[in-house]
């Protein structure tokens, strides 16, 4: 049976027990300070257990794609190395919100597997949760007697916390588990040992399938279980897995899930998969992994250097290291599997298939910038190498290498090996350790478990209308970060005050007591679906109601600048084409910024293009039109387009400025003259193919002409007032250009004068022939005069000390023979002497260059020359 077909039956199969079919949610997530990524097929369910938001409907199935590459599910240095590990992968749920529980669970499962998809059942295993005394927690007997009409008793088995307590992260939904386990060995394997004996004992043909989760509690932040307000259903059942089982393979890597991939990398890098275990592993890890990356960026994470960002791109970056070691690629190759993966996996997953090309735009960026440093961490590697004296290399020095120019240690060690040295692990673990703890440190963030007040958990946002209500606190918890110290989250029962969201800040404002007292919001975000203010202080009686303000004039001009980016969306698509996608914006108070897909760097006639096109509708005066809670097709009837890796509802809002139609949450003025004027300030390109545009609108274009004109002004004073001021700049530049060659000519002649004055001065000691000298010459001059000193004279030992705009330079030149007879090496003499002019420099051992800020040490610098030849 083909993938996709699995994966249909699958969904049909709880279509037909009343499922509703509902597609992936992203795999990157926003609104979630807890997780980065999906990393189980819960998680964009999150609040309907925890009881935070109204559920529709009670069933539900699908296949959700899932990262396990950071915090509690960390599976990236198995990947590769194993056959059934993946860091992205589909997993296949059916969920109960508050509807059926275990039997159901268990008896759909035991169908779909055995009746429908006709697993043979002695190749299968169950496990059910033991219970654990110190949290109180049964044994889940309700769950055995469910398995035992199905399977017979000696292939259930018990399993413990670990296996069979399912926990999202460190807080969170959770409740015990009975996972289903294939055994998948061969008939004469299973005769010699058991299969129910190697049941989670990491064995890669006795592998666990399916779990399903039976939510019941929820961990607290002090760690604490309470139970949850109702009972779910959470299954989880990985994809590539079931599809190895049903496709009789013994590893995921051979489904046809992989295999076009795998048979794509074998030949590009002309490698066969199945001869060599270090081959194959990189084969693994480059099939797998492209998958990740591709996914991430299709949900709009792109590779950087923090946070989520920085996770793909490690990810990447191991897969290119493994291309670079195993399969002896040196240039960018993982960007061609793009298009391979693309046709596989497009039509179930369309994001792919639509940005087929700017995901092999910033993988190929991306390879040739890894590549590089890969290339200068060998030389620099090189250089560590040839320092050390003995076999053993410092750790400090490959922790620099690692963590400054990102050169991978597991390489330093393989080259090291190679050469018969090992690194001084100890000490590179210490730099490792030292360099957490400081990171560690900056980032601590301590929560506090929630206090409710009021038991409500729908918030309601007014904010669209209004900037000022009275409110009630509904819930509060105490957070202490080391950057802002301590402050509080409070939760109202209806709140003008919009969150953070689709690029825009959060609004800014206080909360005012019956008695006058104010509490300062300095910043609004949504948590999954709840509005948390961040306040600085906590009211003495938070059970009071408030009136909570918003601040207006930073609302006002945070919505000139969001409603002035759906008019530069608007421009560029009309002024460069309708391959512009948006891939980022940031909406604040002072400025907006839109990433978006383009191709070349935008010329000065396409960017007036694109101002012009959004002024001329701010002067049209286009009156805003809203639509609230409208279904999403109607919204797209009116031309508004969803964007990749956002999570729509089931209605959504559309914001339509005259043919201008965006989804958006955010806020808006109520008439595009309202923006008085929009001012683009700087184009830059910030990835492969991903171009990004900064601007301002209102006040702070006002501030922005006149902070120029002041510019302005102030240069036309300094050139005394020309009457044509660029005239006035071009006729000093040119002066200056030949200003400069006239100096050259003259110092040329000067050098010439000086060789011969300066031939006289050499003196021969011990055979060399010694000239050390201060000269009032340019570095080129000096460069040159050196050379032809060099012809000239035999066993020569040059040092020439200058200075130049206040700083010192030393320049040395030493005959090829004497670095060769004598050892000498002018880059250890400038590097030494470099020290007197407290500067450095370098170069090669014939010829090297010195700069520092002191050129008080010149004198000295020479007068120490002379010890190198004595
Ligand atoms: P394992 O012990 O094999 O790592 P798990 O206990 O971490 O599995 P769950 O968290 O219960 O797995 O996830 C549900 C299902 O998702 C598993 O039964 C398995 O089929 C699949 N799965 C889990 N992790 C991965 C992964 N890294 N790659 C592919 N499939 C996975
Ligand atoms: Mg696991």
């Amino acid at each position: 049976m083909k993938s996709q077909q699995v994966r249909q039956q699958f969904l049909d199969f709880f279509a037909s027990k009343k499922h509703t079919i509902v597609p992936s949610s992203p795999m990157v997530l926003k609104n979630d300070p807890t997780l980065m990524f999906t990393n189980a097929g819960m998680v964009p369910f999150k609040e309907f257990f925890l009881g935070q938001k109204t559920v529709k409907d009670k069933r539900v199935a699908d296949s959700q794609k899932c990262l396990r590459v950071s915090g509690k599910h960390n599976d990236l240095e198995e990947v590769g190395k194993d056959t059934y590990h993946h860091t992205m992968f589909e997993m296949l749920g059916n969920w109960s919100f508050g509807d059926y529980f275990k039997k159901d669970a268990i008896d759909w499962a035991w169908e779909l597997l055995v009746d429908v998809l006709k697993i043979d059942k002695d190749c299968l295993y169950v496990t059910v949760f033991e219970g654990e005394k110190e949290e109180g927690l049964a044994y889940d007997q309700e769950a055995y007697n469910y398995w035992k009409k199905h399977i017979s008793e000696d292939r259930i088995i018990n399993g413990n916390k670990k296996d069979n307590f399912w926990e999202m992260g460190a807080q969170g939904p959770c409740g015990p588990c009975s996972e289903i386990h294939v055994d998948i060995r061969s008939d004469e394997e299973k005769t010699k040992i058991s299969g129910k004996s190697l049941v989670n004992m990491d064995h890669p043909q006795v592998v666990e399938i399916w779990n399903l989760v039976f939510m019941e509690f929820n961990r607290k932040a002090d760690g604490s279980l309470e139970k949850l307000p109702a009972k779910h259903v959470d299954t989880g059942m990985g994809f590539e897995r079931l599809c190895m089982v049903l496709q009789h393979k013994q590893s995921n890597y051979d489904t046809d899930v992989f295999t076009p991939l795998i048979r794509e990398v074998e030949a590009i890098t002309n490698t066969n998969y199945g001869k060599n275990e270090e081959i194959d592993i990189a084969i693994r890890v480059i099939a797998d992994h492209v998958r990740a990356v591709a996914f991430a960026i299709a949900d709009g994470q792109l590779p950087s250097n923090t946070g989520a960002g920085y996770v793909i791109r490690r990810i990447l970056r191991r897969a290119i290291r493994y291309g670079f070691t195993f399969l002896n690629k040196k240039e960018p190759f993982i960007y061609k599997l793009v298009s391979t993966l693309s046709k596989q996996m497009g039509d179930y997953f369309p994001e792919i298939k639509a940005q087929n090309q700017l995901i092999t735009n910033v993988i190929k960026e991306e390879e040739h910038s890894f590549l590089r440093t890969l290339e200068q961490g060998l030389i620099l590697l090189d250089g560590i190498i040839k320092s050390t004296n003995g076999t053993k290399v410092s750790g400090k020095k490959a922790f620099e290498l690692y963590d400054t120019y990102g050169f991978p240690i597991d390489l330093t060690s393989l080259i090291l090996s190679e050469k018969g040295m090992t690194l001084n692990e100890d000490e590179f673990t210490d730099e490792l350790e030292k360099q957490k703890n400081r990171s560690r440190a900056a980032a601590i963030v301590e929560t506090d478990d929630w206090i409710l007040l009021i038991d409500d958990n729908e918030e309601e946002f007014v904010g669209y209308d209004i900037l000022e209500t009275n409110v009630k606190i509904t819930r509060y918890r105490k957070i202490s970060s080391k950057k802002y110290g301590d402050l509080y989250q409070l939760v109202f029962n209806l709140t003008p005050f919009y969150p953070e969201g689709g690029g825009q800040v959060g609004d800014k404002g206080y909360l005012e007591a019956s008695n006058g007292n104010v509490i300062y919001i300095v910043d609004t975000k949504k948590e999954n679906n709840l509005i948390i203010h961040f306040a600085k202080s906590l009211p003495k009686d938070p059970t009071q109601t408030f009136k909570a303000v918003v601040d207006k004039k930073q609302r006002y001009r945070t919505a000139c600048n969001h409603s002035a980016t759906h008019l530069l969306h608007q421009a560029l698509r009309e002024v460069l084409g309708t391959h512009v996608e948006q891939k980022g914006s940031a909406v604040h108070s002072k400025n907006l910024r839109f990433d978006f897909s383009h191709f070349s760097k935008l010329s000065s006639d396409e960017i007036q293009a694109v101002e012009d096109f959004v002024n001329a509708r701010i002067e049209s005066k286009i009156p805003l039109k809203e639509f609230r809670n409208i279904p999403m097709e109607v919204a797209q009837k009116k031309g508004a387009m969803a964007l990749f890796g956002e999570k729509y509802g089931d209605t959504v809002r559309a914001i339509q400025f005259g043919n201008s139609v965006e989804l958006c949450g955010g806020t808006h003025v109520q008439n595009t003259g309202d923006i008085w004027h929009f001012k683009i300030i700087s184009e830059s390109a910030i990835a492969a193919g991903i171009r990004r545009i900064e601007a301002i609108t209102n006040d702070a274009v006002k501030e922005y002409y006149s902070e120029n004109n002041k510019i302005y002004n102030n240069l036309k004073v300094l050139l005394k007032n020309p009457q044509n001021p660029q005239k006035a700049i071009t006729d000093l530049q040119e002066e200056n250009t030949s200003l400069k060659k006239q100096l050259e000519i003259l110092l040329k002649d000067k050098a010439k004068n000086l060789k011969g004055e300066l031939i006289q001065k050499v003196e021969n000691i011990n055979g060399v022939n010694y000239l050390a000298k201060k000269l009032d010459l340019d570095q080129n001059s000096i460069k040159d005069l050196a050379f032809d000193l060099g012809n000239k004279i035999e066993n020569l030992f040059l040092l020439v000390g200058t200075e130049r705009e206040g700083k010192a330079f030393l320049t040395c030149f030493i005959s090829k023979n004497l670095v060769e007879d004598k050892k000498l090496n002018a880059g250890q003499v400038v590097r030494e002497l470099g020290k007197l002019i407290q500067g450095g420099g370098g170069g090669q051992p014939f010829f090297a260059t010195a700069g520092g800020k002191n050129p008080e040490g010149i004198e000295k610098a020479l007068e120490e020359s002379k010890r190198y030849i004595l």
